[in-house]
This record gives structure tokens, sequence and C-alpha cells, in this order.
């Protein structure tokens, strides 16, 4: 029971899923190839309409109409589009499981039909894929009370092949249930695991490997470029910190700097523990509020109240990151951050440079 609880209560997240499949270059062929497979549905139904005997009732041939009619556009916007929101991908599983539960209960023959219910299991590994135990679960609910109907239906409509239609039934809760439970349960497992490689266990903040699935996020209009500025901080004389004061109290200020951090750029700002008494910013928007935030978090980090009052070399720079290449603009940026960081700290640390060198210009055709 307490293992129930836990599964129900696991903080799986859409977007960090998301932001995972993204960071692993998966997103992008998931996508083309949930399109392609939208497509396959659509097929599907375009040859059921033409097999004498499937789909003689009027409702069944409506519900088999509007499957082909709907999939082309769904399947079109999967391959062209972005990945959807968080609610516009529980629409479409609600969506798919709509439509194949009243293509399922209304073409005739429930024992025909029967078998075929075994494409909840498609829509099942999207679930599993991207979403938490609670579609999980609402979603088989549906599979299941779908199955039931259809196989009440099959046993009164053909009492000569109840053994057959039992036979189906037994064999369809083995793929709809078994592969998917198990496979959800270890993935959550997998995942609550694994959230902890993205995060650094001294401050708290996202490691590199956390920051880069992040950044993803940032392009929150999906295949616009977008102007972005990246901050580097640096603590200056860092050593002579844990010379004098010890390792410990090191740690205590590392930590103390990266809450400040966080308190001057909270999210959206993406923030990372890039290493040792070094972190960065990334955020949407203007150079000069971020230059005035990076003022601010100097003043700050400079507390005379605390044991070991830090300064910091801070380096700011700002582009146009293209929707298309948002990773390495990222990274180009944030080497421009550190050069003007650099900078700070050979004219005597304690300040906020910005990146003297040209931002980039974009090729004219792409403006
Ligand atoms: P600079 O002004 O040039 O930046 O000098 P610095 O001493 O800050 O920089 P340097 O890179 O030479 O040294 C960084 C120091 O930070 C060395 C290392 O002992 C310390 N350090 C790195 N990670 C940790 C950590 O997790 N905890 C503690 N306490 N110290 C750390
Ligand atoms: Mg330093
Ligand atoms: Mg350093």
């Amino acid at each position: 029971m307490n293992s129930v609880r836990q599964w129900w209560s696991l903080p799986v997240d859409y977007g960090w899923n998301v932001a995972y499949a993204r960071s692993q270059q998966a997103l992008h062929v998931t996508r083309i190839l949930i399109g392609i497979f939208c497509w396959f549905y659509g097929a599907a139904a375009a040859i059921a309409l033409t097999i004498p005997g499937l789909g003689d009732s009027s409702l069944g041939r409506l519900a088999l109409w509007w499957t082909v009619v709907t999939t082309l556009p769904i399947g079109l916007a999967w391959l062209i589009g972005g990945w959807p929101s968080w609610r516009m991908s529980i629409a479409f599983v609600l969506y798919a499981d709509f439509v194949l539960a009243a293509v399922l209960l209304t073409v005739d023959e429930p024992s025909e039909m029967l078998p075929m219910a075994a494409l909840f299991t498609v829509m099942g590994s999207y679930v599993v894929g991207f979403h938490g135990p609670k579609l999980f679960t609402a979603h088989h609910l549906f599979a299941f009370v779908t199955v039931a109907v259809l196989y009440a239906s099959a046993m009164v409509d053909d009492p000569a092949q109840r053994l057959r239609t039992t036979l189906y039934l037994v064999m369809l809760i083995l793929v709809m249930f078994s592969a998917p439970l198990i496979c959800h349960s270890f993935l959550m497992l997998l995942r609550r695991d694994a959230t902890g490689a993205f995060y650094d266990p001294l401050t708290g903040m996202q490691n590199r490997r956390g920051f880069d699935a992040a950044i993803g996020n940032l392009d929150r209009r999906p295949g616009t470029d977008a102007v972005v500025t990246a901050v580097v901080i640096d603590i200056d004389n860092f050593k002579a910190v844990n010379d004098r004061f010890g390792h410990e109290h090191g740690d205590t200020a590392i930590r103390l700097t990266a809450s400040r951090i966080l308190d001057v750029f909270p999210a959206p700002a993406v923030t990372v523990r890039l290493g040792g008494e070094e972190f960065a910013v990334v955020c949407l928007g203007g150079l000069d509020s971020v230059i005035e935030r990076s003022e601010q978090l100097r003043i700050r980090l400079c507390d005379a109240t605390d044991r070991s009052p830090l300064t910091a070399s801070i380096g700011v720079a700002h582009a146009v990151v293209e929707a298309r290449g948002v990773e390495a603009g990222i990274d180009e940026l944030l080497g421009r951050a550190d050069k003007a960081m650099y900078r700070a700290k050979r004219l005597g640390g304690d300040r906020v440079a910005q990146c003297s060198d040209p931002v980039p210009a974009r090729p004219a055709d792409e403006r």
C-alpha cells in the first residue's frame, strides 16, 4: 500500500520529460514518428471503410470517417508544429482514446472489434513516455471499461463463440496491461533517480547536465528566435577563503552565493553551478535589466555582516539565439560571457563587465 502511495505521488513532470527528451535530441524524431502514426490510424480507418460488412451502421461509418478526417490535420500538426504544451498533450490523449472507443463500439461485430482494442496500447506508450501515474491510470481505466463493454456485447451477440471471445479478452488484458504497467513502473523509478543527477548536491542548483536539459525550455514560442542574455559569475580569490576559514566554511559560502543568485535571478531564468565557485544564469530578454540585476547581485555578495564577505567577477553577454540552434547558440553566448567575466577579473574583480565583442550578425536571408 505504501509503495502504491509512493508511486501515485512521484513528482514526474511532463515538462521535465520533454526537456530530457529534447536534451537527448530525441524529441524531434519522436514528433515525426507520432505524426506518421496518426496517419497510420487514418489509413486503417480508410481501409476499414472499404471492407464490406465492416462499418455498415451509420454510426460506425461516421466514427471511421471522423477518424480519417481528423487524423490528417493532427498528424500534420505533429509533423510540422512544435511539441505540444501539457494541456494540448492531455487533449491529444483524450481525443485518441475517445475516437478509438467510438470506432470499437459503433462499428459492427463486437467480436471482430474486440482484438482491435489492443490499439489502446499505442496511446498507452505515449502516456508512459511523457506523462505520470494519474493520466496512466485514467487511460487504462478508460481502455478497461471500453473492453468490458465490447466483451459483454460480443458474448451476447455471438453465444456460439463465447470461448474464443474469452480467449481474446485474456490476451487483450496481457497486451494492454502487463507490459505498459511494468515499463511505466520502472521508468518512473528511473526518472525519480535521474532528476537527482541533474542537480548539484551542495547547492541544490542545477548542474551542467540539468542546465543543458533546461535551456530547451527557454524557447517559449516554438520556432521563433529569441534575445537571450547570459551571465557568468566567478567568486574572486575563493582559494583564500578556504585557506583562511576552512573547507567547510567554503562550502557554506558557496551555498549562500547560490541562494543569492537564485534570489536575484528567479525562474524562469535558468541558473547553473558550472563547477567550483563558478555559476551562470541564462534568461530571455533585454541586456539592461540583466546588467542592473548583476550589479544588485555583486552588492549582495559582498555583505559586510557575513563572516567572509565575498566579491565576484561577473560577465554579461547577449545575442539573438536562433530557434534551430538553441544549444549551440547558448554555448557560444556563455563563452562570450565567460570572456567578459575574465575581463572583469583582470580589471581587479568585484565588478560587472559586458562582453565587448560585437554581437554576431545573422546572415541577411535569415532576418
Ligand atoms: P580567482 O580570483 O582567479 O577566481 O581565484 P580563485 O581562488 O577564486 O580561483 P581558483 O580557480 O584558483 O580556485 C577556486 C577554488 O575553489 C579552489 C578550490 O579549492 C575551491 N573550490 C572548488 N570547489 C569547491 C567546493 O565545492 N567547496 C569548497 N569549499 N571549495 C571549492
Ligand atoms: Mg574564482
Ligand atoms: Mg573559478
